[in-house]
């Protein structure tokens, strides 16, 4: 090439209309493409970068519909993301459940309902939503097929984020409230199995029947514990 430097020129030449030089150049054209090699071309950094994310994300978004987990968060994340990891652990606590709240707790035997002290199943949606004890935090929840929209804009929400920190710190206090009305329901629990094995209370200890009538009569002194005699027994 460098010594055909001044003699090679480009022009314009009619295509398929019988030139020489033109003619060949197609020749050649042909074989190439019936006969030629594979050319290895090196692709850039950022197209192998983008391709394997593509990858990663395909693979990832496969594992996530054939999970059978998780299906509280994927209401909320139905499409995988990298743009929608988050470390919010009160955002965590509330879109999959596992966070200081009685329904969750009651799961792993921690507490012996899973409701709140308002009465209320106690689920991350009744503090986020109904519980009079976090009236001053509560959140509007969208409709199911909005939930992803929700998701999104919470991400982006420091006033979402210090309302959700409020709400799982005040159901965190209800959680310790609930732990401790078991410690304190417990030794009645060994006054009323006293009483019953001297015989003053009249009911045979072995029986389930009379045993949660008795403690259901027992409980019933103090109205305000909420605490089912059905789940303690
Ligand atoms: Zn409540």
């Amino acid at each position: 090439m460098s010594q055909a430097y001044g003699s090679v020129g480009l022009s314009w030449v009619k295509a398929h209309a019988g030139i020489p030089g033109n003619e060949l150049a197609d020749h050649y054209t042909r074989v190439a493409l019936c006969e030629g090699e594979d050319l290895f071309v090196p692709a850039p950094y950022s197209y192998l970068k983008k391709y394997i994310n593509k990858l990663i994300v395909t693979d990832w978004q496969r594992h996530w519909e054939g999970s059978h987990t998780g299906i509280r968060v994927r209401e909320f994340v139905p499409t995988v993301d990298f743009k929608l990891l988050t470390h919010n652990r009160f955002l965590l606590f509330f879109v999959s459940g596992h966070g200081p709240f009685p329904s969750y707790l009651f799961r792993f035997k921690l507490l012996n309902s899973p409701n709140c002290v308002c009465g209320g199943l106690g689920t991350p949606d009744l503090f986020v939503l109904d519980c009079p004890f976090t009236l001053n935090f509560h959140m509007t929840l969208p409709a199911d097929n909005n939930k992803s929209f929700w998701f999104k804009s919470v991400l982006k929400n420091e006033g979402s984020f210090f309302r959700l920190q409020q709400i799982c710190q005040i159901s965190d206090r209800i959680c310790t409230e609930l732990k401790s009305r078991i410690l304190n329901v417990l030794p009645d629990l060994v006054i009323v199995g006293n009483l019953m094995s001297a015989g003053i209370v009249p009911f045979d200890f072995t029986d389930a029947s009379s045993m949660e009538f008795v403690l259901g009569k027992y409980l019933s002194i103090d109205n305000s514990d909420r605490i089912s005699t059905e789940v303690l027994l």
